[in-house]
């Protein structure tokens, strides 16, 4: 674990082990050299191996956050005047499809409340009313709540259409069930500083083989940076289109011999459910309440109702003083509840510790103001009739 550095509970950035940290100190390299279509090519191979997808697809790894990565997706997979039908619970979700009409790209909506899964049944309606879709685009665990969507049966609806299925996983790489190398997707995005425990700056799209590499060939550019389609020749040839983050690559490369080295995925979604295992049954203790039911609850990510009289400023701050980052509530849950996540390189030992300043600040909060104890009644009551609304 990292004693100088403060414990990360947000959901990316994640702690990272030094191993990782000190690969971008392995110095200067030309992108157009043989060295570096090396390194090149000992992600793409790991991507894919690593997350079980080396028989069925091939990775384009591109420098710029995760969102660049759903992005290029999205571009790629729906040919002139055709649909995408975006998947929304959550801010992903919305980003999604705000990314579709700044393209100019036509949308069709399924949508569930935050806290509720996406219903396989209302896509498959939507899929056989609407031929014009030619992508269904999901997000596979929703981080602005900590819900998995149900991406397999989703998945095999998508499969039996012309449709490519875009999941959006960047949460959900290396540490989620269903295992990616089941659930039908065409098109899949990921990022290195999340479940993979490498730096932020690099994000991947692995393309399926068939349904995938062939509809990526089908649609024309609409950007010049996140094309795939020209992204993936290039990176076929071990060549980049543009100058990429090459000490950043470095990172992602040790990351996943790290990932590899300590059991790879069955291991690391293992090791995630302990910890949110360990967390959850703390966290309830304390009698704080989450708002994701058990069934949909993600490994890596849960959101928490904010206890009566605690503004979630004053929380974040008392515990980072304490050294833990916490994080927000997102979109339309920033008000009344706050996210603790158990990506990265982080011990159950940090857990508890985590737990143990968690209790202490709660009451020193509880001591403090008596006055405010009727907050969260206002706070709960907002979230219900924001629900009611949609
Ligand atoms: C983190 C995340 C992203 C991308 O965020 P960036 O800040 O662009 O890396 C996209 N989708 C989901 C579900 C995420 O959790």
């Amino acid at each position: 674990m990292t004693d100088e550095n403060l414990v990360l509970l947000n959901p990316g950035p994640a702690n990272t082990s030094a191993r990782v940290r000190a690969a971008l100190g392995r110095g200067d390299l030309c992108h157009r050299e043989p060295e570096f279509a090396h390194l090149l090519g000992s992600i793409r191979s790991g991507l894919v191996e690593a997350l079980n997808l080396a028989d069925s697809h091939e990775a384009v790894v591109i420098s710029g956050s995760g969102t660049a990565a759903v992005e290029m997706s999205l571009l790629a997979s729906v040919r002139p005047n055709r649909s995408v039908l975006v998947l929304s619970n959550g801010a992903y979700g919305e980003r999604m499809r705000r990314m579709c009409e700044a393209h100019g790209i036509s949308t069709y909506e399924v949508t569930a409340s935050w806290d509720q899964p996406i219903d396989p049944g209302a896509v498959l309606d939507v899929l056989a009313t609407h031929p014009d879709i030619d992508a269904v685009a999901v997000v596979m665990h929703e981080t602005s709540a900590g819900l998995i969507n149900p991406v397999r049966e989703i998945g095999e609806i998508v499969a039996g259409t012309e449709a490519v299925f875009v999941v959006d996983a960047i949460s959900a790489t290396g540490h989620e069930e269903p295992d990616l190398g089941t659930i039908h997707a065409d098109l899949i995005c990921g990022t290195a500083n999340k479940g993979l425990h490498g730096l932020p700056g690099a994000s991947f799209v692995l393309v399926s083989a068939q349904k995938g590499a062939a509809r990526i060939a089908a649609v024309p550019s609409r950007s010049t940076y996140l094309d795939l389609a020209a992204n993936l020749a290039a990176q076929r040839a071990g060549d980049v289109l543009f100058t990429p983050a090459v000490q950043v690559y470095y990172a992602l490369d040790d990351a996943l011999k790290e990932l590899r080295e300590q059991g790879g995925y069955p291991a690391r979604s293992a090791d995630y459910q302990r910890r949110a295992q360990l967390l959850r049954t703390g966290l309830e203790r304390l009698g704080l309440e989450l708002l994701v039911a058990p069934e949909y609850r993600s490994n890596s990510v849960s959101t928490v109702l904010l206890p009566p009289g605690v503004p979630y400023q004053r929380l974040h701050d008392e515990l980072k003083r304490r050294g833990f980052v916490i994080y927000a509530g997102q979109g339309r849950l920033a008000a009344g509840h706050f996210r603790v996540a158990n990506m990265g390189q982080l011990s159950l030992t940090t857990l508890e510790r985590f737990l143990a300043e968690l209790e202490d600040t709660l009451e020193l909060f509880a001591g403090s103001s008596p006055a405010q104890q009727n907050l969260p009644v206002h706070l709960r009551t907002g979230r219900a009739a924001e629900e009611t609304r949609r």
